[in-house]
């Protein structure tokens, strides 16, 4: 299938987005596409002060030569994050009130809005936002939009993120990283020049982001074993099909090959469409993203700096990869079922084991009421484990098609230019092996560490990622310099 075929059916299937165009020096063509969706609208291009330059200016001026009454808001600070002030900062952009959009941005004393009462009453007075930038200023203006009933245009600066064009906006909220529910854009416009020319740590992280559905596939594949969450065909083959094909020339990646930077970026929309179809993060994310959960909820900074999505799922990526490796040695045909059975804790115990494991934990009831929602009573496990003992031989096989070993996805990530040890993003061997109790309990999805609880086989497996000569060795700690 061409490129134009896979995106012609995955628009297909978009629940929020109708149209995406993704080439070469096309930014001129946004007044006509602004117009096709917005007609009558007043834009306003939002863009920080090097998506500016990159893009926003080229777009600003087309759209004024076409007619349109356009007006722009360049975001001055230099360093912002997907953070509650900033979603209030285009709130007031989009009320057209800019001088109170700029005193939020800048006011040292700003106290977070009520995230509830920020639905306005619809009108037609609201600007309409067109976000010129990469995932940050894309995920402000996706939930701004829909504070005020209506959608926006988005031109990616970067393909660093595959939330363009996902359902939802992950925002920090009162201290806690939270994904608010917003529709995607409805029109995206990639000039695949500009998305080249961005920086390239930017593009290795897009590069992570996109191989992370490489083991997060093969999580919603034993999810679906079970039954929680049932692959959804549609939102599976549009991602999966092409997804090898997708990531496999990182060399071209890194050298800023348009058609491999066309391809990367290909791949992260259609993630996002995925993500429209399944109406849920589950066909994009499972635990390789749940280590960059922890980290940004513990303002993890390496050199002073938060690391970006894409980085710090990496090594999230790389750690499932090096567990899916050992999961895949076991024989889950020999389980002993009756012994896990019985072995298998009252969800009260679960929820004190919760409690004690999050008491330092930024968000202390996190894995309280996970454990609450995802827990199985002896039964149920006794069902899920009976299914993957009768499922494994092909079920193992299907899975070693589907995830990469660690060795393979590693090298990928040395090519490209993304984090390929914990070290590089300023994490111990010891940090990543602590986080895994949390990571375990820290969402209601069912995962593979869920399954090892069940099947008694947990400590063997995180252990064997960890032990001399594996992947993680606990003994050869790498210098954070
Ligand atoms: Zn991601």
């Amino acid at each position: 299938m061409t490129s134009e075929e896979r995106i012609k059916k995955a628009i297909a299937i978009a629940t929020d987005t109708r149209y995406f165009e993704m080439k070469q020096d096309c930014l001129g063509m946004a007044p006509e596409v602004f117009n096709k969706f917005f007609e009558g609208r007043k834009p306003v291009v939002v863009a920080d002060e090097n998506t500016w330059k990159a893009a926003g200016e080229k777009v600003y001026q087309a759209m004024k030569a076409a007619g349109l009454a356009v007006e722009k808001y360049v975001i001055e600070k230099a360093v912002f994050h997907a953070e509650w002030r900033y979603v209030d900062m285009v709130d007031s952009i989009l009320d057209g009130d800019f001088s109170k959009a700029r005193e939020k941005e800048n006011d040292p004393s700003y106290v977070e809005s009520d995230a509830e009462k920020a639905v306005r009453p619809a009108s037609d007075s609201y600007l309409t936002a067109v976000a010129v930038g990469s995932g940050v200023i894309n995920d402000l203006c996706k939930l701004a939009s829909f504070h005020h009933s209506q959608s926006y245009l988005t031109i990616p600066t970067a393909a660093s993120v595959d939330g363009y064009t996902s359902f939802g906006a992950s925002i920090t909220y009162q201290n806690a990283k939270q994904t608010f529910n917003c529709p995607a854009p409805v029109a995206v416009l990639a000039d695949i020049d500009v998305i080249a020319a961005a920086p390239k740590e930017m593009t290795a992280a897009g590069y992570a982001d996109l191989a992370a559905k490489v083991p997060a596939g093969a999580e919603w594949m034993l999810a679906d074993v079970v039954g929680t969450e049932p692959i959804i065909p549609d939102a599976w083959h549009v991602l999966q099909d092409c997804l090898d094909e997708l990531l496999a020339d990182p060399e071209g990646v890194a050298s800023c090959r348009p058609k491999a930077i066309a391809d990367l970026f290909e791949g992260l929309i259609l993630s996002g469409f995925a993500m429209q179809a399944a109406r849920s993060s589950r066909p994009a994310s499972c635990c390789d993203h749940l280590f960059s959960h922890i980290m940004d909820m513990t303002h993890h900074t390496y050199h002073g700096q938060l690391q970006s999505h894409g980085f710090q799922v990496a090594i999230g990526t790389l750690t499932m990869c090096a567990i899916f490796d050992s999961f895949l040695k076991m024989d889950l045909t020999r389980l002993d079922v009756d012994k896990c059975v019985e072995a298998w804790p009252s969800l009260e115990q679960e929820q004190n084991r919760a409690l004690a494991l999050f008491k330092d934990f930024p968000a202390k009831r996190l894995g309280y009421e996970s454990i609450t929602k995802k827990y199985s009573d002896k039964e149920g496990v006794r069902r899920e484990l009976e299914a993957f003992k009768k499922l494994w031989p092909t079920l193992k096989e299907q899975l070693r098609e589907q995830v990469y070993p660690f060795e393979k996805m590693q090298a990928f990530f040395k090519v490209v230019g993304a984090p390929y040890d914990p070290s590089m993003i300023g994490i111990t061997r010891h940090q990543l092996h602590d986080m895994f109790p949390i990571v375990q309990l820290m969402r209601w999805r069912y995962n593979v560490l869920d399954l090892a609880k069940r099947g008694m086989f947990y400590d063997e497996l995180v252990e064997s990622i960890f032990k001399p000569g594996a992947p993680w060795d606990l003994t050869q700690e790498q210098e954070i310099k």
